[in-house]
């Protein structure tokens, strides 16, 4: 990391202004833990427990997860992590769980695998909390989520961890739940999945994926993958107006969020925080305090009037300029 940017580290992150957009980092592999920490981050935001389950040849069990989750919720304790349950399939594989389809990120994947297999996602959220133990800094998250009712059946099995846990004798606590908006349906539903739940948090990755047909990882439609789209702009300004007329806080754990001219715009709509990973968090930093509240809301302002997202790169990349 260069000198300037390692500066600003325990500088808080905010506007010029004086609004907060607090900086969380992405983790999953425990290698990440330290640059995560040594990055100046609040806390995590998306944590991927797909790692600890791709490097075995079998799937963990709860005791060996528990040991897993301990840590990560120890290295980061009084700061919170958002853990997500198991989001397999589409992109990512298990050697030992193989899904042969012909379209994998419209199939069985995240959490229409872990309803399909309660026994996969109960032994998760057991793990999870049972780490949680003396901590009480987790939080969880549910990947793929793609109408009211799989959030109902998630929550059912949840509380049923909870309350087995309880009758266990375990010290457990029920922690804060939030949901990834990452599939189109949702983002349309934010309002009422909102009032169900603690938080929204915004997989861009997949979401603009899925509102512009254009598969993630196929470098032959790379050039249409834009999370700076038009449609893309006004699906997060309305998951943004979901969260927060049931006054839930919404943040945005895709790569968007660490893209500088990106990360103005989503300040600029309002989301509460942003999670990104440890290499980005410093220059997010210096972008959010760089720039007012006021001066990226009128950015976005002019964003929306523009049709094409490289004029609206453009703007940005210049607005990043202008401040420095
Ligand atoms: C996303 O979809 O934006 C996201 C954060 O999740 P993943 O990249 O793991 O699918
Ligand atoms: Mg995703």
């Amino acid at each position: 990391l260069s000198e300037g940017l390692l500066s600003i580290r325990d500088l808080p992150s905010e506007t010029t202004d004086g609004f907060r957009v607090p900086l969380y980092a992405n983790t999953g592999l425990v290698s990440d833990i330290r640059p995560s920490i040594h990055s100046g981050a609040e806390g995590v935001g998306l944590y991927r427990t797909e790692f600890p389950f791709m490097i075995r040849d079998r799937f963990p069990g709860e005791e060996e997860q528990r040991q897993v989750y301990r840590q990560v919720l120890e290295a980061f304790q009084p700061r919170p992590v958002v853990m997500r349950t198991l989001d397999v399939g589409g992109d990512k594989a298990l050697p030992y769980f193989p899904i042969q389809e012909d379209n994998p990120f419209l199939g069985w994947r995240g959490i229409r695998i872990t309803l399909d297999h309660p026994e996969i996602f109960l032994a998760q959220i057991r793990a999870m909390m049972k780490a949680n133990i003396g901590y009480n800094n987790l939080a969880l998250l549910l990947p793929m989520i793609s109408s009211v009712g799989e959030l109902d059946e998630a929550l059912v099995l949840i509380h049923r961890a909870h309350r087995e846990l309880l009758e266990e004798g375990e010290q457990v606590i029920l922690p804060a739940i939030g949901v990834m908006v990452e599939v189109p349906s949702v983002v349309f539903q934010a309002d009422r999945i909102a009032q169900s739940v603690d938080f929204l948090s915004v997989g861009t990755n997949d979401l603009t994926q899925y509102l512009l047909a254009v598969d993630r990882n196929n470098g032959r439609v790379a050039e249409l993958y834009e999370s700076l789209h038009p449609a893309v702009l006004k699906a997060l300004i309305q998951v943004v107006e979901g969260a927060h007329r049931h006054g839930k806080p919404v943040s945005v754990c895709g790569e968007m969020a660490g893209d500088p001219a990106a990360a103005i715009l989503l300040a600029g709509m309002g989301m509460d925080s942003l999670s990104v990973s440890s290499s980005s968090l410093l220059r997010i930093k210096w972008v959010v305090r760089s720039i007012s509240m006021q001066q990226a809301r009128s950015l976005l302002d002019e964003a929306l009037q523009m049709d094409r997202p490289e004029l609206i790169r453009e703007r940005m990349n210049a607005a990043l300029e202008e401040n420095g």
